[in-house]
């Protein structure tokens, strides 16, 4: 069976971030796909509205492909392997996770506390838990993640540990958020990213994902997908 343009653009997206880091352009996905910039739009704008990817606000170029971000935000993620030059940067503390799952590779994560400012650097990977004490804040309920998609991912950081992130939102934003053990976060990134690259990938249901947070211990309203 011939796969879908729309399958082949998708997988394009995500061969390109996890060789180079960046996402293909418009005209790029057109040439690799033998089609034109027109059907291409139209096929990353169907993946928008399926969530399977974000575009940029004008909507002409790839801005996410979790767990890949096309633009500089917080974390840093570099593999452990000093011959392989690849960076990327990771769009959350959970999708910085995300990225060492789906590529089955073990990575330093580099941020900083939002809190103090002090840099956070560890090694992680699909077998290599982070650091315990290392606490992750996620910024607003599960079902209000996907309304500013980018601006959720912004503001899952990593903080030193859970009273530097409950001191921040005391400061910042009191009484919002839910701050989990990066621990979690970590267990939760694996099944939820692993099969991202897999050739036979298929989104995960509602209900599949459901189960996997209640599986690391991330249940009650705060977490109930919409
Ligand atoms: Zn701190
Ligand atoms: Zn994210």
């Amino acid at each position: 069976m011939k796969t879908p343009v729309s399958r082949r653009v998708r997988d394009l997206v995500y061969e390109t971030f996890a060789s180079e880091g960046r996402a293909p352009s418009v005209a790029e996905l057109a040439r690799r796909t033998q089609s034109t910039v027109d059907a291409i739009q139209k096929v990353l704008n169907d993946l928008a509205e399926a969530h399977a990817l974000v575009l940029t606000p004008d909507g002409d170029a790839v801005r996410m492909a979790h767990p890949f971000t096309s633009a500089p935000m917080a974390f840093v993620v570099t593999p452990l392997d000093g011959h392989d030059d690849r960076r990327w940067w990771g769009g959350c503390a959970w999708d910085s996770f995300g990225i060492s799952a789906a590529l089955h590779l073990d990575v330093r994560i580099d941020t900083a506390c939002p809190q103090c400012g002090a840099p956070i650097s560890f090694q992680t990977g699909p077998q290599l838990p982070p650091p315990a004490g290392l606490a992750v804040r996620f910024p607003r309920p599960a079902e209000e993640w996907w309304a500013d998609v980018v601006g959720t991912c912004t503001m899952i950081r990593a903080f030193c540990d859970r009273a530097h992130a409950e001191q921040w939102t005391t400061d910042n934003v009191p009484g919002t958020g839910y701050i989990a053990e990066a621990t979690a976060v970590w267990r939760l990134a694996g099944p939820w990213y692993g099969d991202r690259l897999d050739p036979e990938f298929q989104p995960h249901s509602r209900e599949h994902n459901q189960g996997l947070l209640d599986e690391c211990g991330l249940t009650g309203p705060f977490w109930q997908l919409p």
